[in-house]
């Protein structure tokens, strides 16, 4: 038995054939197209990779229970596309769309790091913040499906401007882009690499960014009081050594800290393929 899903992100749309653990059996890339031709190029992707009855799709933004994808601030002309509908008209299968976040904190629940909690929160540090919340058992979808938006937790009133045209979320602060900002241009890679070598600024950068990003799991942890939390995304790769100043910033932005069991900080297992492997595993599920 196997399963096929679909990660489409914001340069390339990676498709996944996967058995009933998430192990992979085959996988295919494509660029992103223009919105306007995603789903001839997904029906295309499910016959490449087809033997199945079913498809998982996971598409960046805010997408409705029925697939339709209402806004998606990184694909040009993403806007009220019936993804959902129109694959299951074209193909006659179970379809089922969600946001990419969701997807990859689905594949790492089944698949990857968080395999077996109850309780968990999946963070992905990109360029963006993105993310998934299981709780007793069930991810949590919210009453629209828009749950788990964690990258647009307000952390600072009045802080910095967001692309979601807000200021002071979160990912403004804590993700990789965030870490541009924070160090006056270098990248997540270059910021990380400096402060190995010991250059004093970098280090510095890197403790606010351990903060920040301290600061929003602590709130989580808060709200959630997950088992586990789940860190992935492209920061992840020099996030390593990142992770003690982050442990120690948690331990003293957590509510009631001396009095609770922490939850345990791991980084994330299935890597880049942790959406596409989400939604695979989504539907064989039920
Ligand atoms: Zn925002």
């Amino acid at each position: 038995m196997s399963f096929v899903g679909i990660d489409v992100g914001g340069t390339k749309c990676h498709g996944v054939r996967v058995d009933e653990h998430g192990l992979v059996l085959e996988e295919i890339r494509y660029p992103t197209p223009h919105a306007s031709e995603l789903v001839d190029l997904l029906e295309a992707m499910f016959h490449e990779l087809s033997g199945t009855q079913s498809l998982g799709v996971g598409v960046p933004g805010l997408i409705t229970p029925d697939g339709i994808v209402r806004a998606s601030p990184n694909m040009k002309g993403a806007h009220n596309i019936a993804v959902g509908p129109e694959l299951r008209s074209r193909l006659g299968i179970n379809v089922h769309v969600e946001n990419d976040a969701t997807m990859a904190a689905f594949g790492e629940w089944q698949a990857g790091a968080a395999r077996g909690a109850m309780n968990a929160v999946i963070v992905t540090l990109g360029t963006g913040i993105g993310g998934g919340i299981v709780m007793g058992g069930q991810l949590q979808r919210g009453a629209n499906g828009f749950a788990g938006e964690i990258g647009h937790m307000v952390v600072q009133h009045d802080g910095e401007q967001c692309v979601c045209g807000r200021r002071g979320c979160w990912e403004r602060y804590a993700s990789g882009s965030a870490l541009r900002f924070l160090s006056g241009g270098m990248s997540g890679e270059e910021v990380f690499a400096a402060a190995d070598a010991g250059d004093s600024h970098a280090q510095s950068v890197v403790a606010k960014f351990a903060d920040w990003v301290a600061v929003g799991l602590a709130s989580l942890t808060n709200i959630c009081d997950p088992e586990v939390i789940v860190i992935g995304g492209g920061v992840v790769q020099s996030f390593s050594s990142v992770l003690d100043s982050v442990a120690k910033s948690f331990s003293s932005a957590l509510y009631s800290s001396d009095s609770r069991p922490h939850p345990a900080l791991r980084t994330a297992a299935l890597g880049e393929r942790a959406g596409a492997i989400g939604c695979a595993l989504f539907l064989s599920l039920g």
